[in-house]
């Protein structure tokens, strides 16, 4: 009957951590309070899996910031420009990595896998000098045992480590990171002798770099490494955890072949085909630990169908090699529903958050001893069928219409050069048309404003006119900077998908839904439960509102479908892309409306699209396809002259510009500033763009304001790589964030720059 979580959220049911680090960073709190709330953190955590009868239960995975951050430290792999002497590396280092000091900037985050949490990239070079500079995970072992939990101390794994780092500056293209492992195995060495030391039965290391696309020779890293480590970790259980996807034969071979490993851990959510390969070649006498509890949603496990999922792998791997575990860390899920108060009943018995999961997990071990709570698993049953049966998750209408784009092809009915001349007979621009994202500073006041509407304390009337005001005044702004193409501010938007969701039907929203995206950074994501419809115009009144209040064109400012599905916990009983094309009716609907209304410019962001690209490159092309068609679902009814603008977060889409090219906006503003080369890099490299294309000319992530030449040195560049008549002139990203300090002169000496190189055309 044994149990096991890969991982915990660390963030506590409130966000305690969040608040601590704050406070602590703001110099309101000294290091002893931090570290009081972590410590107690952890404890409830253990305590809660213990009572709860889990058996195999994580330490280590706690972490102040980020747990690859974790493993950097343990490594003593600190960036020379740190500063750091040797010994125990303390918070002033550690917090430095991740945040950067007065004098240098944080390392590079990244992505971890497909998920919406970041880790901080080690950067490793030649000459890193390794050494054993923290001991948090023999820390964190003794301090639960102390508490009387015997945990599973967790590692990242030394191959995964590697892989996920990049090469230090200078030594890019010519380093090998696996090069690497002969020197970070003698401090893995340490750490696991230590932790043998401190009475640790079981260790887990987590390989999640296994589900990637692996060459021969990362995977005979693998093999490599275990073998290395064989001897020092003999008298030890050992657990390698993948996670995310499925494991390609090979993998699967590699993975079941490593020397001195007892236990593997596989994801049978997201890995669909894993099932095949247990039943076909299961090593005798190894554990498994069957991850059936998805960790990277928040829906209650279907537990009938997770337990014969779970008798038939028992059939396979033996009666006391069978470990029920969860999918991955919960680390990508929500904290606790007890705390959702504000969820309606039937709603919330359809979510399983962390601590619920966890329970989950217990009540399969158990139902496989034999010992079955029938009254939880009937609960769950008829939970699981209300589900399926709910008049407020099926909308037959909205699924006919979905079932019929599916076949189908949606693109506008002329081509882009021809629409582009179209509307600039309507528009009137002139050559470097400049404009802004969307969102212009959100000041307390406006915050205030919408959460006393929210709370009923101000009225309808009060709000609309408070909103309206801030309207004018961010149109009156553009209009005395002399921008070109206008927005209206954003100011009734909380957030850009939640804004969306909150007038859709089939979303629901969470009070204290957080999940940790990087650092103290959490996002609380909406959850989409049913067959998603839009009851009646969303944006409507504002864009139109706002176009009365100027001549000059007023952008529509919209949310695509693929970033509203991928910032949101989606329905697990259809697939991803059926919940997409739903969503992309709806915003059709309002691209139609607002035309109607006549806006002609309409933006419709899609700042998450390559975040959904599946990991395997096998899946890329069938992701990229739908998304792609969800996007041009929504503007395909539009007439030429109607303008389509959409708006990417990043510039590394070297791998996706086909498919921005096939989403056939007529102008795409993008991230650029941070990293010029990058984008325009591959114009240069000879892709064909014909539409619009306004590449940031400055970061809006800082609050350094750009001067006139600067910009325009930027824009100089550009024009060297694309044809200036598709060239428009924009800032990086929406400017919510910012002051207007800062905003009203970055944004005139944007456009001073336009009008300087206008003239020397
Ligand atoms: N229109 C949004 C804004 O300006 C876009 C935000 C984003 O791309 N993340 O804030
Ligand atoms: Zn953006």
């Amino acid at each position: 009957m044994a149990s096991h979580i890969v991982g915990y959220p660390r963030m506590g049911p409130k966000r305690e951590l969040k608040f601590a680090l704050e406070s602590f960073w703001d110099k309101k709190s000294s290091a002893e309070d931090l570290q009081k709330v972590a410590a107690d953190l952890r404890s409830s955590i253990w305590k809660q899996m213990a009572a709860a009868g889990i058996k195999y239960i994580p330490s280590n995975t706690f972490s102040y910031y980020d747990q690859v951050l974790d493993a950097t430290s343990i490594l003593g792999a600190v960036p020379p420009r740190y500063g750091w002497n040797g010994g125990e590396i303390g918070f002033d280092t550690y917090f430095s990595m991740a945040r950067g000091n007065a004098s240098v900037p944080a390392m590079e985050m990244t992505k971890w896998f497909d998920t919406n949490y970041h880790f901080i990239v080690p950067e490793l070079g030649p000459d890193v000098n390794f050494s054993y500079a923290s001991h948090k995970a023999v820390d964190e072992y003794k301090e639960a045992k102390a508490l009387g939990v015997d945990t599973i101390p967790v590692l990242i794994g030394p191959v995964s480590y590697l892989l996920l780092s990049k090469p230090a500056k200078g030594v890019e293209k010519t380093f090998s990171l696996l090069s690497l492992l002969p020197k970070i195995l003698p401090i893995y060495k340490e750490v696991i002798a230590e932790l043998k030391a401190a009475g640790a039965l079981w260790i887990q290391f987590d390989e999640p770099t296994l589900v990637l696309d692996l060459d021969a020779q990362q995977l005979q890293a693998f093999t490599a490494a275990y073998a290395e480590l064989e001897t020092t970790l003999s008298g030890l259980n050992v657990l390698i955890e993948t996670y995310f996807a499925d494991l390609t034969a090979e993998a699967y071979k590699t993975l079941t072949e490593l020397k001195g490993v007892t236990a593997y851990g596989l994801d049978l959510v997201r890995g669909t085909q894993t099932i095949e390969l247990i039943k076909s070649n299961f090593p005798k006498g190894k554990y498994l630990f069957a991850g059936v509890v998805d960790g990277r949603n928040i829906w209650a496990n279907d537990l009938a169908s997770s337990l014969s999922t779970l008798q038939a792998l028992e059939a396979v791997v033996g009666k006391d090699k069978l470990v029920v575990s969860t999918s991955c860390s919960l680390l990508h899920t929500a904290v606790d529903l007890v705390n959702e108060t504000k969820l309606d009943d039937e709603i919330k018995s359809w979510l399983a958050f962390a601590a619920q999961k966890v329970v989950e997990v217990n009540a399969l071990a158990k139902a496989l001893a034999g010992q079955k709570d029938e009254a939880f698993f009937t609960a769950n049953a008829s939970a699981q069928a209300s589900r399926k049966s709910s008049p407020r998750v099926t909308n037959e209408a909205v699924q006919k219409a979905a079932a019929a784009l599916k076949g189908s092809d949606h693109r506008r009915a002329t081509n882009v050069t021809a629409r582009l001349d179209a509307q600039q007979k309507k528009l009137n621009l002139p050559v470097l048309p400049t404009t802004t994202i969307g969102s212009f500073p959100q000041t307390l006041e406006l915050r205030r404003v919408r959460r006393e509407f929210k709370a009923n304390k101000i009225s309808e009337d009060d709000y609309v006119k408070a909103i309206k005001e801030e309207i004018k005044k961010v149109v009156d702004l553009q209009e005395e900077l002399d921008i070109d193409v206008l927005v209206h501010g954003e100011p009734e938007r909380n957030d850009m998908v939640e804004y969306f969701g909150e007038q859709l039907s089939g979303f629901a929203f969470t009070v204290n839904g957080w999940v940790q995206s990087y650092g103290s950074r959490c996002v609380k994501p909406p959850i989409i439960y049913g067959d998603v419809s839009r009851p009646k115009p969303m944006t409507v009144f504002w864009s139109s509102t706002a176009q009365s209040m100027t001549k000059r064109p007023m952008k529509g400012m919209l949310t695509g479908p693929v970033t509203i599905l991928n910032w949101s916990f989606v329905r697990n009983d259809q697939p991803r892309f059926e919940t997409c094309y739903q969503i992309a009716l709806a915003i059709k609907d309002e691209v139609e409306d607002l035309e109607k209304a006549g806006i002609n410019v309409i933006q419709i962001d899609e700042a998450a699209l390559r975040e959904g690209l599946p990991l395997r490159k096998s899946e890329h092309a069938f992701y990229q396809k739908w998304a792609v068609h969800s996007f041009r679902i929504t503007n395909c009814g539009v007439q030429d002259t109607t303008q389509i603008h959409t708006h990417m977060c990043y510039s590394n889409f070297n791998d996706i510009i086909h498919s921005i090219i096939d989403m056939d906006a007529d102008v795409i503003t993008i991230e650029n500033s941070r990293s010029d080369e990058k984008l325009l890099s591959v114009f240069r490299e000879g892709v064909k763009y014909g539409a619009g294309i306004g590449p940031g000319v400055y970061d809006i992530h800082s609050p350094r304001i750009p001067s006139t030449e600067e910009i325009a040195d930027r824009i100089n560049k550009m024009l060297a790589v694309l044809e200036t008549n598709i060239l428009w002139v924009n800032p990086d990203c929406g400017l919510k964030t910012r002051k207007y300090a800062e905003v009203k002169p970055a944004l005139s000496n944007m456009v001073a720059a336009a009008k300087l190189l206008r003239t020397q055309l």
